[in-house]
């Protein structure tokens, strides 16, 4: 199921991004500030189980609860690390792992390079990847961390095209995405319009 995350701090903070004037530093932070604000939709839904009690500094004592679930946060190398932090900063016990694809020349199918996952059983994995162009990469690493095990995933992207969000829900139908925006459509060279162009290049300065 597709969630847009329609917030006006989003999408005030979206269109700061979107200018090809936005410095990498001031892309970065942004891209973190979203990706926090993002996390607390993403997690709305989850459960969570009292696992003792607590004492407050007024002598109360309440229950302490945890998650039902251990997270593992999985950028999408490379642009997904722009957003891993930001999702950190609100699961400080989740662990990251990473997964690495590129793209087939002849085939143009995405191939794995990487993956290093944590081991943590039965986790909710959040697979995070700021642009859902086509799909191909977000479908495959979905694949993959099927393949290792992973039925729980979710996927956190910043802007996508409805072409991304069909491929994955065609592949994978139990997934959520939640997106910050939906797009209009691909150019010629898969880049997302209006989109906000390379994010990886962006992110780490490399244009
Ligand atoms: N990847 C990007 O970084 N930007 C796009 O517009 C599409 C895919």
């Amino acid at each position: 199921m597709l969630h847009v995350v329609d917030h006006p701090l989003i999408t005030m903070k979206l269109n700061l991004m979107r200018d090809k004037n936005c410095n990498s530093k001031d892309f970065r932070t942004l891209l973190d500030e979203i990706s926090s604000l993002m996390t607390y939709e993403v997690f709305k839904d989850v459960k969570i189980h009292k696992v003792g009690t607590l004492e407050t500094p007024t002598g109360c004592t309440v229950d302490k609860f945890d998650l039902d679930h251990e997270i593992v946060i999985v950028p999408i190398l490379r642009a997904g690390i722009g957003m891993s932090n930001g999702v950190a900063n609100m699961l400080p016990t989740a662990r990251i792992g990473h997964i690495g694809l590129y793209r087939d020349e002849k085939t143009l199918k995405p191939v794995e390079y990487f993956c290093k996952m944590p081991k943590v059983k039965d986790p909710l994995v959040l697979l995070c990847d700021p642009m859902l162009a086509t799909g191909g990469s977000a479908s495959a690493a979905i694949t993959l961390l099927k393949e290792r095990g992973y039925s729980n995933v979710r996927l956190l992207c910043l802007v996508g095209v409805q072409t991304g969000v069909d491929k994955v829900l065609k592949d994978h139908p139990e997934t959520e995405i939640y997106i910050a925006a939906l797009d209009d459509k691909l150019n010629e060279h898969g880049y997302i319009l209006p989109g906000l162009g390379d994010a990886g290049d962006r992110i780490f300065g490399t244009l």
